[in-house]
C-alpha cells in the first residue's frame, strides 16, 4: 500500500496568495493528493494559534514529512508558528518570496517600527483592546531565524516550479532553481544603447511603470524604464514584460540573500543613469527582498 507523504501547510505575514496558488494548481493537485496528505492547512481547514480575546497562544503543528511555510515572519506568533513548523516536519519549503527574501511588506523596513506601527495601528485605534501579537523589530525572512531545505521564489511562486519541488522530494531527488536572468526569458530585444543614443539624444527621466510602453519588441530599460530583470532569478517565463511591464524583481536575486543593488547599478550605468535617477529609490532595489537587512530604517 502506497504511504503518503503528511504535508503541513502554514501561513505566516503575507497575502495569502501563495496558499491560494496551491489550492489554484488544478488537475496538477489532484496528481500529487494521489502521493500527499494534506494534514494541516488553516486556509482550508479554519484554525487559530492565537486568541486575541484571551491573548491565549497554542500553536499545534503535527508532525510531517513535508512542512511548506509562505509569508515572512512580522509577529512573535509567526516566529513561533514557523520554529514549531521546522520542529515537526522533515522538509521545509519556504514558499514565495515573503518567506524567501521578506516579499513585498518588507518595504516597511526602511521605517522605524514606531512610524510602522502608528500608520497601521494608531494609538488612538482602540487595537490595544485585542491583545494582538506582538510585532518584531523588522520584517524577517525564514532562513534568518531556522534551517530551510528548499526555496521557493516568486510572489507567489510560478505553479511548474511549486510543482516539480513537491516531485523532487517524493521522488527523493535534489530541487534547483532555475539560474538565469529574467531577460534570458524576456519576450524584448535588447540592442545594447538606449532608444534615445539611438536618436542621439540625452537620456530623460525614467519612465513610471504605468506609462505607455512606445516600441513592444524593444527592452523596456533601454526605453527608460527602470526594470529589473538583469538582477532578477529566471523561472516566471518573463511574464510582466510580456504585458509590457517592467520587472520588479518578484523572484528575487539569483543568490536568495543577495542584495540587487549592485546589479542594478551597473545596468544604470551601461545606460547613463545614476541611483540619482531612479524613481521610490529607497526602495526600488528591494521592493521584495527588504529581509536579511537589505532595508533598514532611515536615521
Ligand atoms: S510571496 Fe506574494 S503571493 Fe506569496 S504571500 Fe507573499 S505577497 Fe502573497
Ligand atoms: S532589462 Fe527588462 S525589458 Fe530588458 S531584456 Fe531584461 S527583462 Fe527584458
Ligand atoms: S517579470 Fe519580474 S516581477 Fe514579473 S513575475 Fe517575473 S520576476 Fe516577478
Amino acid at each position: 500500500m502506497l504511504i503518503l507523504k503528511k504535508v503541513v501547510i502554514e501561513a505566516l505575514s503575507g497575502c495569502e496568495g501563495c496558499e491560494v496558488s496551491i489550492l489554484d494548481l488544478g488537475e496538477e493537485l489532484l496528481t500529487l493528493l494521489k502521493q500527499i496528505e494534506i494534514i494541516h492547512a488553516p486556509i482550508i481547514m479554519d484554525s487559530k494559534h492565537f486568541d486575541p480575546f484571551s491573548n491565549d497562544l497554542e500553536i499545534k503543528i503535527p508532525r510531517a514529512d513535508i512542512g511548506i511555510l509562505s509569508g515572512s515572519i512580522r509577529t512573535e506568533e509567526n516566529l513561533e508558528v514557523a520554529r514549531a513548523v521546522r520542529e515537526n516536519c522533515d522538509i521545509v519549503i519556504a514558499n514565495g518570496t515573503c518567506a524567501c527574501m521578506g516579499g513585498i511588506h518588507s518595504i516597511a523596513n526602511v521605517m522605524p517600527l514606531d512610524s510602522v506601527k502608528e500608520g497601521i495601528c494608531p494609538a488612538d485605534s482602540g487595537a490595544d483592546k485585542y491583545h494582538l501579537p506582538k510585532v518584531t523589530n523588522r520584517v524577517i525572512s525564514l532562513n534568518e531565524v531556522m534551517e530551510v531545505d528548499i526555496y521557493l521564489p516568486g510572489c507567489p511562486p510560478p505553479v511548474s516550479m511549486f510543482v516539480d519541488a513537491i516531485k523532487c522530494v517524493l521522488e527523493g531527488r535534489d530541487f534547483e532553481l532555475p539560474n538565469d536572468t529574467v531577460c534570458n526569458d524576456c519576450p524584448k530585444t535588447k540592442e545594447k544603447r538606449t532608444v534615445f543614443s539611438d536618436k542621439g539624444l540625452p537620456f530623460p527621466e525614467m519612465l513610471r511603470p504605468l506609462e505607455p510602453v512606445e516600441l513592444e519588441d524593444r527592452c523596456l530599460f533601454e526605453q527608460g524604464y527602470f526594470c529589473m530583470g538583469a538582477a532578477t532569478r529566471s523561472g516566471c517565463g518573463g511574464v510582466c514584460m510580456k504585458m509590457d511591464m517592467p520587472c520588479r524583481g518578484c523572484m528575487g536575486p539569483r543568490r536568495i540573500e543577495e542584495n540587487p543593488r549592485a546589479e542594478l547599478l551597473g545596468s544604470l550605468a551601461v545606460y547613463g543613469y545614476t541611483l540619482r535617477d531612479v524613481h521610490d529609490r529607497r526602495a526600488a532595489f528591494n521592493w521584495f527582498t527588504g529581509a536579511h537587512n537589505n532595508l533598514r530604517p532611515i536615521r
